[in-house]
């Protein structure tokens, strides 16, 4: 015909219809035949082997078997009916099973005559069952187009209800292919050439009906480097558009505030990481684009230090400074580090959150907006409209997966151009990961604690052995330790963790009797100024042990602490236990980890166990996160579109990943707004993702 192209309504397509077009768009989003024909297999598998009855194996696998449907009858149940065919071969017999559709299917089976049947196998009441077979006359199977990998589509519930089978979505695809037989192509011919790329025609129809495994393995790979390719022309074009076209204040001075602080006030020598990230925070707030940055360290690094130096740059330029950190306590001790350093130099810090009195609150507001406040820390409180200030010109962002893009933005508005953003993150995240989730954030990483930190040691330990790994808190404890205790906190069943807190803490009060020891305790069912008090009492050394959940900080700083032992910790993740061992190792003593656990251990809960016994280092922990779980967990609210990709997996196609955004930031160097000839294939698949569903909607 020709008539049809990538743009038309799926419903044109031989086989679908309006009906059907309707339930593709509805359940998989599919609108057009150029959305069914990058709608790609989940995968492959054999039709051309057969088994036999006798070599079946209860393990739910899909198989293909020849054989006779000798009785059919239907079986009355509680709700409804069923169907059931014996089946059987020269090797034994099965059952085919229906529970839907059975008057059409009992009204079509022929009897004793041979048939294909294809589906998943159980054992069900001592005999192999196949519940809804792919059911075809052998003499129809055999006229069919067979393939050593026949395409499985993802589906869901409603399609295959629907009679939407993966058998009818392959037809719908042989008709498309004898539709249209060439696709443009969307990469330069010498971009192809050059990492052995095969065009986009040939990529498509191999990824749909494969030649052979490596036909299919070099379509695969074609499709993922143009999806990843894409994604971040997208990323690095928003980076590029952002710094082209957001204006920022210019810090060009480096001036008394900082060069005194350096020279004559810094508390120790920085870490060359330190020295580097600061060089990079320099560089760009005077560059007169708006700095975007995300540092990145983990915990221990010595962001605090970094967050303060940069801050002495905004003062040097006759502009202030804000720090919001997620909580109370947080923002508190952000304050007590920075407050001892800003004496030392004559500069005012004031602290802002939800507790701060009346009073307190109206001076702060007023010396904000008369200048003569430079440094502004606090919590969530800073977003507040009412919070303005008299020259706004940095502003640094605590754990930022605490607080959304939303939040993040209002800081843009306390100024006439937007102050610049500093985002810190103890959430360690691969770098090439992490420049594609936060594509539009520059990135410094501190990769270098401190030196004569003393790693901690961490040791798994079974239930079974408390009463040792008591003794050895005891013992710690007659030093001067302090100890916490963690308990796991699960939103669906917090009456249970509670419980679980209770009983913990009742068999550590009896081992560590008042009033030899005293105890904290903090969980979430308590009032937030009962938590900070507990809290408080165990940062000023009042309590030797804390029992918690997992409420306790992130970021809390108590350098006295050098146990932590985790209960039940087979129920965290690992990003989630690092985050936890960070609470202790700030000291100059040893510090300890215990991992708790009963012997029964999921593999997954092994391999975080294993792993964080083996390495305190953040970056190796969250690789074997990401690869245990995927990157799901790490986006919180922001840009989730990265994720959504057709083929590639930001996990296992990482080193892919390296190499195409080499390509792209290469690329875009050269040229900007590709514009040049060769570029002509880019420029226009480019225009069509980004005027179809470009993943960035506006700048965050
Ligand atoms: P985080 O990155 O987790 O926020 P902090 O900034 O709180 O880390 O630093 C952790 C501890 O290390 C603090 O006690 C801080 O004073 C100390 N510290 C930071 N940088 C250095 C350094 N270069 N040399 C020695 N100690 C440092
Ligand atoms: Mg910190």
């Amino acid at each position: 015909m020709g008539i049809i192209n990538l743009h038309t309504s799926i419903e044109y397509l031989k086989g679908v219809g309006p009906g059907r077009a309707e339930l593709l768009r509805k359940e998989l989003n599919i609108c057009t035949i150029g959305d069914l024909v990058n709608f790609f297999p989940n995968r492959y598998i054999d039709r051309t082997r057969f088994y036999k009855v006798n070599q079946l194996q209860p393990n739910g696998a899909e198989v293909q078997i020849m054989g006779k449907i000798t009785q059919i009858k239907t079986v009355q149940q509680k709700r409804g009916s069923r169907l059931v065919a014996t089946f059987t071969d020269d090797t034994g017999r099965m059952e085919l099973v229906w529970f839907k559709g059975i008057k059409w299917i009992k009204g079509n089976i022929k009897l004793n005559m041979p048939y294909v049947a294809f589906g998943r196998v159980n054992w069900f009441n001592g005999i192999y069952s196949m519940p809804h077979p792919e059911l075809e006359l052998q003499a129809e199977y055999d006229k069919s187009l067979k393939t050593a990998m026949q395409p499985v589509y993802p589906s869901t519930e409603k399609l295959s209800k629907s009679g939407i089978s993966n058998r009818v979505v392959i037809k719908m695809l042989q008709n498309l292919f004898s539709e249209i037989n060439r696709f443009r192509e969307t990469l330069p011919a010498q971009m192809l050439q050059h990492y052995s790329l095969i065009s986009k025609t040939e990529a498509l129809f191999n990824i749909h009906f494969p030649k052979s495994l490596s036909a299919l393995s070099k379509a695969q790979y074609r499709l993922k480097f143009e999806e990843l390719f894409f994604v971040q022309l997208q990323l690095l074009r928003k980076n590029y558009l952002h710094k082209t076209k957001i204006k920022g204040y210019i810090f060009d001075k480096v001036g008394d505030y900082f060069n005194d602080f350096y020279s004559k006030h810094l508390p120790f020598e920085l870490t060359n990481a330190q020295k580097r990230v600061i060089k990079e925070i320099r560089k760009d707030m005077a560059t007169g684009a708006q700095m975007n940055r995300l540092l990145q360290g983990d915990v221990g690094s010595g962001k605090t230090i970094v967050a303060f130096l940069s801050t002495l740059i905004a003062l040097d330029n006759n502009f202030q400074a804000a720090i919001i950190a997620p909580t109370e306590i947080l923002a508190m001790q952000h304050y007590q580090a920075i407050a001892q350093f800003a004496a030392l130099i004559d500069i005012e810090v004031a602290l802002l959150t939800g507790s701060t009195k009346k009073k307190e609150r109206k001076t702060i507001h007023e010396q904000l907006e008369n200048g003569k406040l430079h440094i502004l820390i606090g919590t969530h409180a800073l977003f507040e409209d009412k919070v303005q200030f008299k020259n706004l010109g940095l502003a640094i962002i605590d754990e930022q997966h605490k607080f959304g893009v939303a939040q993040r933005a209002k800081m843009w508005m306390k100024n006439k151009l937007p102050p610049h953003v500093l985002v810190m993150t103890a959430t360690p995240i691969p770098r090439t990961l992490a420049m594609s989730l936060y594509g539009d954030l520059d990135i410094s990483v501190i990769d270098e604690l401190p030196p004569g930190r003393k790693p901690i040691i961490t040791a798994h330990r079974y239930d079974k052995n408390r009463l040792s790994v008591f003794k050895f808190i005891k013992e710690q404890i007659a030093k001067g330790s302090q100890v916490y205790i963690v308990y796991p906190l699960i939103k669906e069943s917090e009456k249970l963790d509670l419980k679980d807190l209770m009983d913990g803490y009742e068999s550590v009060e009896r081992y560590f009797p008042r009033p030899n020891y005293q105890i904290s305790i903090v969980h979430g069912q308590m009032k937030p100024a009962d938590k900070d008090y507990e809290m408080n009492r165990f940062v000023r050394g009042e309590t030797q042990i804390m029992v918690a959940t997992t409420v306790i900080e992130v970021g809390v700083n108590v350098p006295k602490a050098n146990i932590m032992v985790i209960e039940s910790a087979a129920r965290f993740g690992l990003s989630q236990l690092h985050q936890l061992r960070g609470r202790v190792g700030r000291g100059a003593d040893q510090s300890y980890c215990i991992l708790m656990t009963d012997y029964k251990l999921s593999n997954d809960a092994k391999t975080r166990l294993e792993t964080m016994v083996r390495t305190n280092d953040g970056f190796e922990i969250a690789e074997v996160d990401l690869k245990l779980r995927g990157p799901g967990d790490l986006m919180g609210t922001q840009q989730s579109g990265i994720l959504n990709l057709k083929i590639a997996d930001i996990v296992k196609d990482n080193n892919l990943l390296s190499i195409v955004r080499n390509v792209a930031t290469k690329l875009l160097e050269n040229d900007p707004n590709m514009e040049h000839p060769e570029h002509k294939n880019i420029r226009y698949a480019y225009g069509e993702i980004v005027k179809n569903k470009g993943i960035w909607v506006n700048i965050s």
